[in-house]
């Protein structure tokens, strides 16, 4: 069984607050950084008092920092089609969304290298391909678009988000150099899933389930999964992810690589105009720090869908990754002319957001490493839980960093954000406790400065 839907249900509708003295317990044990068992979970997705929160957030920030430090990974999407055999009702890419006809487009492989380099040429090294449901493009089309993307741009690292697929065809967009397949249940409960999925290959909630088995199966070494928040009680979402990332570990000996906090937009002619369950911006943070805490070497995900303010809120309470600068429509970054799938909350470019992460005390990264190494994984699971991770991020971070100031032309009008860059890079380097890396460090970025690039540990 993938993930005990009774025993969620339960704990969902048996879930009280903690008392002070079992959160201490409960947080103690969470900063061991092992995770939570379910129970734990719920308690801590229960606290309604404002001094448990402040607590259950400083727990999560805390052992995000011993984990990964105070890296914050950016990548942007890139939306490849939106034709769509579906019929999602929340979303503006499904088949029967009149609002979308005539806005319909497929980028060919050629458009999509030529996307990924308007993404590049605004500094970022790695990008996710996203794409609606067509049978008629395929697994083919999908290849042909990672192959282009490698082929002419300085992407570093592609990440797919696709329909579910076949072992088989797992195992070709693997070969092809995709690090990570990530696919979202939007929502673990079975009869909220029918209704929402009324039509498409999608419907089959069990096939969807069961994906990240298949990929794991394959060869795949990282899945990234998460629940579309608003669909269903967020509790049961978290819980359920939860759980379905430890059926990962326990079967394949990796957590999931990253659980995204996906909330509803609003999207162009979607049957579905509200959440049915909307998820207040306290319990998006309760959801992030409860996931930390719980599948610890998990990237918690953070997309555009949330407004600037928040997301720098979640940065606090768990979260690692952030999206920046997205388009959601094909062809987006050069131009504006398709349906975006939803509309984005958080419109600032690349430089604005790192700017902002820097001057909050973090650390904006875009390495790429771990996949390019080999560091992915049972391996990267492991090296995470056990405190391995955090100085090779900090490492590689800085030295992403120092490429980023280095190459890409922050505009003359905003030199407060070069500043804010440069003094985050001179304090992190400082930061380095270990004096064998700090020289390690020292000598590559002086390698950068002489113009090498593409340098980590
Ligand atoms: N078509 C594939 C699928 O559905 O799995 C992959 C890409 S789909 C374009 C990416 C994700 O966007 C979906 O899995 C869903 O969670 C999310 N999404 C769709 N409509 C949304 C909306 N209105 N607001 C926020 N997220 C949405
Ligand atoms: Fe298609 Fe994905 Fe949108 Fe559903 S969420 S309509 S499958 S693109």
């Amino acid at each position: 069984m993938i993930v005990d839907f009774s025993k969620i249900e339960r704990l969902v509708k048996d879930a009280v607050p903690p008392t002070d003295a079992d959160l201490d317990f409960i947080l103690e044990k969470a900063l061991v950084g092992r995770g939570l068992t379910l129970e734990d979970a719920a308690a801590l997705l229960s606290i309604v008092d404002a001094g448990q929160k402040k607590l259950l957030y400083a727990s999560a920030k805390a052992l995000k920092v011993r984990l990964f430090g105070a890296r914050v990974v950016l990548f942007a999407p890139l939306y490849l089609s939106n034709r769509c055999v579906n019929s999602c009702v929340y979303c503006a890419f499904s088949a029967g969304n009149k609002a979308a006809q005539g806005g319909r487009r497929s980028l060919t492989p050629k458009e999509a290298a030529r996307e990924a380099r308007a993404i590049e040429a605004m500094g970022f090294k790695r990008i996710l391909l996203v794409t609606g449901e067509d049978p008629a493009l395929g697994l083919d089309y999908l290849i042909s678009c990672v192959n282009a993307v490698y082929e002419n741009t300085g992407i570093r690292i592609i990440h797919v988000n696709a329909p579910p697929m076949e072992g088989a065809e797992f195992k070709a967009l693997k070969a092809a150099g995709v690090g990570v397949y990530q696919s979202f249940q939007e929502t673990y409960h079975e009869k909220t899933y029918a209704r929402v999925h009324p039509g498409g290959k999608k419907r089959d909630f069990a096939y969807r389930l069961s994906t990240m088995d298949r990929a794991l199966s394959a060869g795949f070494n990282d899945v990234g999964m998460g629940p579309l928040l608003g669909l269903y009680d967020y509790k049961y979402e978290c819980l359920s992810a939860i759980s379905h990332s430890t059926h990962l570990y326990e079967k394949f000996g990796t957590h999931a690589h990253t659980v995204s906090i996906p909330r509803l937009r609003p999207a162009l002619g979607a049957a579905l105009k509200d959440a049915p369950c909307p998820v207040t911006d306290e319990e998006l943070k309760k959801s992030a720090a409860v996931l930390r805490l719980a599948i610890p070497p998990a990237g918690i995900v953070v997309s555009t869908r949330e407004p600037a303010a928040l997301r720098a809120e979640l940065l606090h309470c768990g979260a690692t990754q952030l999206s920046a600068g997205s388009r959601t429509n094909p062809g987006g970054y050069a131009e504006e002319s398709t349906i975006e799938q939803f509309s984005t909350n958080d419109k600032r470019s690349l430089s604005e957001v790192m700017t902002a992460i820097a001057k909050d005390g973090f650390l904006p990264s875009l390495c790429t490493t771990c996949y390019r190494v080999g560091r992915v994984g049972h391996e990267f699971t492991e090296k995470t839980v056990s405190g391995g991770m955090a100085k090779l991020c900090q490492a590689n971070a800085i030295l992403t960093l120092k490429e980023y100031i280095s190459d890409v032309k922050l505009n003359n009008r905003l030199s407060v954000e070069k500043d804010a860059l440069v003094n985050m890079l001179a304090s992190s380097i400082e930061e380095i406790e270990d004096q064998t890396l700090k020289k390690a460090v020292l000598k590559k970025l002086k390698e950068i400065d002489s113009g090498k690039r593409d340098l980590y540990f």
